[in-house]
């Protein structure tokens, strides 16, 4: 069996590292089967290539997984992401009937777990899941946050170049 035995949460920064190696956003996801120890699907964020804007890591890896198992829903697996879900993807965990989640960095911006509309603890939320924040914080913010710094460099040098032209 592919992955066995591997921590979840570092194929899930994997999977963000080689986002943004393509230039996108570096955050990725694992789906993780408790009972057999496996990863069941991995992805990475893929909005811009796929010109996808609904192309969250946490989208696709649902998506995979579920195609994978033949299954609408994935009762018996924990979502693993670098990234504190926004309030789209966390619907989809909760469509997905995920019964565990687990993510690195908080997204005080963007999030929807414990920022901005905190899906999961919402009266209409009728899905209750385990959630584990801040796992492997550290690393996966600063993918985050040296994305992000690189990307200011390279936009001032751009600036740079154009004013000399
Ligand atoms: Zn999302």
């Amino acid at each position: 069996m592919p992955y066995k035995n591997i921590n979840p949460m570092l194929v899930a920064i994997d999977e963000a590292e080689k986002a943004g190696l393509r230039d996108e956003v570096p955050v990725g996801a694992a789906i993780y089967d408790h009972e057999h120890g496996h990863i069941v699907a991995k992805a990475g964020n893929n909005v811009r290539s796929l010109n996808d804007p609904t192309a969250h890591a946490e989208i696709l890896v649902i998506r995979e997984a579920c195609k994978k198992i033949g299954q609408s829903r994935l009762a018996f697996f924990s979502l693993y992401v670098t990234l504190e879900p926004c309030p789209m993807c966390c619907q989809a965990i909760s469509f997905a009937r995920l019964p565990k989640l687990v993510f690195g960095a908080y997204d005080t911006k963007g999030g929807g777990v414990e920022h901005g509309p905190k899906i999961f603890s919402h009266p209409t939320s009728h899905h209750y899941l385990e959630i584990l924040g801040g796992i492997e914080e550290q690393r996966c913010g600063e993918l985050l946050t040296d994305f992000f710094n690189k990307k200011r460099q390279e936009g001032s040098s751009v600036k740079k170049n154009l004013n000399k032209s």
